[in-house]
């Protein structure tokens, strides 16, 4: 490990520097005097990564607790998402991330699904973000919980927020896409937003009391 600071109290499972800002920021009203300092990210350990080949949002979020919390004897939460469309039978789904073939390769993945979407109606593009966000214990205690945003999805890419598929997913109730809405906007309503808001108060009794 190269931590130059005290031990972290908390490890977020995830080398994605986005991911690990919002989670921060979403996490802050649960934990209310701490330090968010005390919480690190797998990107500041020397931790190698796991195979994900759970079939789950929370198959997979598990993965990558147990093994952050394995490795380093410290409570790891991880999280996993992606974007289910209706007419598809809820793919992209798991492999959101790497639908055109590239992990991670946002741009790609959006243009590919406007591309087999093109000729879908407008009622039949609904479409949900799932995520499943986990803390796991050194001692193999194991907490899950799920979170949902609904909407439709657009016909072409609009916003320059977010990430992912943010610009061409318009949640239920707004008028503009989820790329459009400010970081907070987007958390109050966001699937890892209501996925984190239950599991945060468990963060809080289990690892910072
Ligand atoms: P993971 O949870 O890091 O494996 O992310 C899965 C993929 O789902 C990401 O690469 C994005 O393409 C997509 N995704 C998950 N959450 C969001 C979101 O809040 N907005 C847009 N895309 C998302």
């Amino acid at each position: 490990m190269t931590m130059e600071t005290s031990r972290p109290r908390l490890i977020l499972a995830t080398r994605n520097s986005h991911k690990v800002g919002e989670l921060r920021e979403i996490l802050a009203p649960f934990l209310p005097g701490i330090d968010l300092t005390a919480i690190h990210s797998a990107a500041d350990l020397d931790v190698s990564e796991p195979v994900e080949d759970a079939v789950t949002f929370a198959g997979n979020a598990l993965i990558k607790a147990r093994h952050i919390a394995q490795a380093t004897g410290i409570p790891a939460v991880a999280d996993d998402s992606g974007i289910c469309v209706d007419v598809l039978g809820g793919a992209p789904g798991i492999f959101s991330a790497r639908w055109s073939g590239r992990h991670g390769d946002d741009r790609a993945n959006l243009d590919l699904l406007l591309a087999q979407l093109n000729d879908v109606l407008p009622e039949y593009r609904s479409a949900y973000f799932a995520c499943a966000a986990t803390l796991v214990l050194p001692d193999g205690q194991e907490f899950v919980r799920e979170g949902r945003m609904t909407g439709t999805l657009r016909y072409t890419a609009v916003g320059g927020g977010g990430f992912g598929y943010d610009p061409i997913f318009q949640p239920d109730g707004y008028d503009v896409t989820a790329a459009e809405l400010t970081p907070d906007e987007k958390n109050k309503i966001s699937h890892r937003g209501r996925a984190f808001a239950e599991l945060g108060p468990i963060i809080a009794s289990h690892v910072f009391q």
